[in-house]
């Protein structure tokens, strides 16, 4: 028992090596990101009328690495096991990593005399707010945004530790038909991700979250990855199935909203769309509660757990981590839009009466 305790504090310290792979991982995502071909989108329209572009080439910048990876593995360079054997290290480094970041960003930004509405200081005062919430709306590091390219980072990185943890299965003789699909369905998530990385844009989760969170965001899909594949039961399959139609509420909602924002009249569902006030979609599934994106995200989280069984509390932390999350951001969001449309969302809500999840909540 004492011995076990040691093991896992000796593992909580990164080795030099951990540190070298997160470092090389990192600088690899901000040089692809600025050099490689891609998509500039216009973020939305900040109170200072100021707009941001982003550069939307997540998906080259991730075949471009996995192509660079495999090379290295097939020449005997890299282990494809390398990120499953430093799993608790790495995760401690990027922890590590977060902590420092944000610490840095919240001493900075608070110190930062910018005045536009992305950099400058939003100071309450209370430490543990200002570092929590983060000062800046849109801090940058040598000319890269660091909410999109940690977001980024969480995203290429989960599939990256569950190939590992595939190659490392695989190696074991343990890898079966559950195995499989659960990696196929994290890899077509991810993929997706990347496909219409161009969504993250006219979210709040890209406008207005705290780099901390997106950094904690990777951590938590890191660690998701690493506990939903070492524990595998015979429910993946039905897991599977009902990840289709989670995937479909999820993707469906956020792209609905994205393509009425950019064309109000756009068909949903193949007939046009039903709005109130003029500003706000009641059809499809903002029709049906008024977060469905969110009940599409927890059930899709969810689904990525069941597969683990119910032996362990542990690989339930994400939902239980993004249902609090979503919960909290609901509330704040529906206050936000409530001040900000007034009389308009008062109508919506008595059109659409539920917030996340129909005849519930
Ligand atoms: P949303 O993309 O849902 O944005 C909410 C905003 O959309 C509102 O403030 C309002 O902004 C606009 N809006 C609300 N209702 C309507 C409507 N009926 N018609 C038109 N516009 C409307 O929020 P998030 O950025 O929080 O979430 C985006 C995605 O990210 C979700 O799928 C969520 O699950 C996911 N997410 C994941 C997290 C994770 O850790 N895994 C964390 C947080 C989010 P406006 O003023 O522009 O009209």
């Amino acid at each position: 028992m004492q011995l076990d305790a040691a093991m896992l504090v000796a593992a909580l310290i990164p080795s030099w090596s951990s540190v070298l792979l997160l470092a090389s991982y990192l600088v690899y995502l901000a040089v692809a990101g600025t050099i490689l071909p891609s998509k500039i989108v216009p973020g939305a329209l900040l109170s200072d009328g100021s707009r941001l572009h982003y550069r939307c080439n997540g998906l080259v910048s991730l075949f471009l690495l996995l192509v660079l990876t495999a090379t290295g593995v097939y020449m005997g360079w890299i282990s494809p096991t390398a990120i499953a054997d430093k799993g608790v290290e790495l995760l401690s480094a990027t922890f590590i990593f977060s902590l420092f970041v944000s610490f840095v960003l919240h001493a900075g930004g608070s110190r930062s005399h910018n005045q536009s509405s992305s950099l400058k200081p939003y100071v309450t005062g209370n430490f543990i707010h200002d570092w929590w919430f983060g000062v800046q709306l849109n801090p940058h590091f040598m000319g890269v945004d660091l909410k999109f390219f940690f977001v980024r980072a969480g995203m290429t990185a989960w599939l990256f530790i569950n190939l590992s943890l595939l190659a490392k299965s695989y190696l074991a003789g343990t890898a079966n038909l559950s195995v499989f699909l659960y990696q196929l369905f994290c890899a077509l998530y991810i993929i997706d991700y990347f496909v219409h990385e161009e969504f993250m844009t006219s979210t709040k989760v890209g406008l207005h979250a705290g780099l901390w969170r997106s950094s904690f965001h990777s951590i938590h899909l890191q660690y998701t990855g690493v506990v939903a594949f070492t524990k595998q039961s015979g429910v993946t399959k039905c897991c599977c199935n009902s990840k289709l139609l989670d995937f479909c509420v999820f993707r469906g909602a956020n792209k609905q909203k994205h393509v009425f924002k950019k064309n109000p009249n756009a068909h949903i569902w193949g007939k046009r769309p039903k709005v109130v006030g003029g500003k706000l979609l009641a059809s499809g599934y903002w029709g049906i509660t008024r977060h469905c994106n969110y009940l599409g995200d927890l059930l899709l989280a969810l689904s990525f757990s069941l597969p683990c069984g119910a032996s362990s509390v542990i690989p339930f932390f994400y939902p239980i981590y993004l249902l609090i999350l979503l919960v909290w951001r609901e509330r704040r969001d529906e206050a936000r839009c409530s001040q900000k449309y007034k009389e308009v969302w008062a109508e919506y809500c008595k059109l659409v009466p539920w917030r996340i999840l129909p005849f519930v909540y």
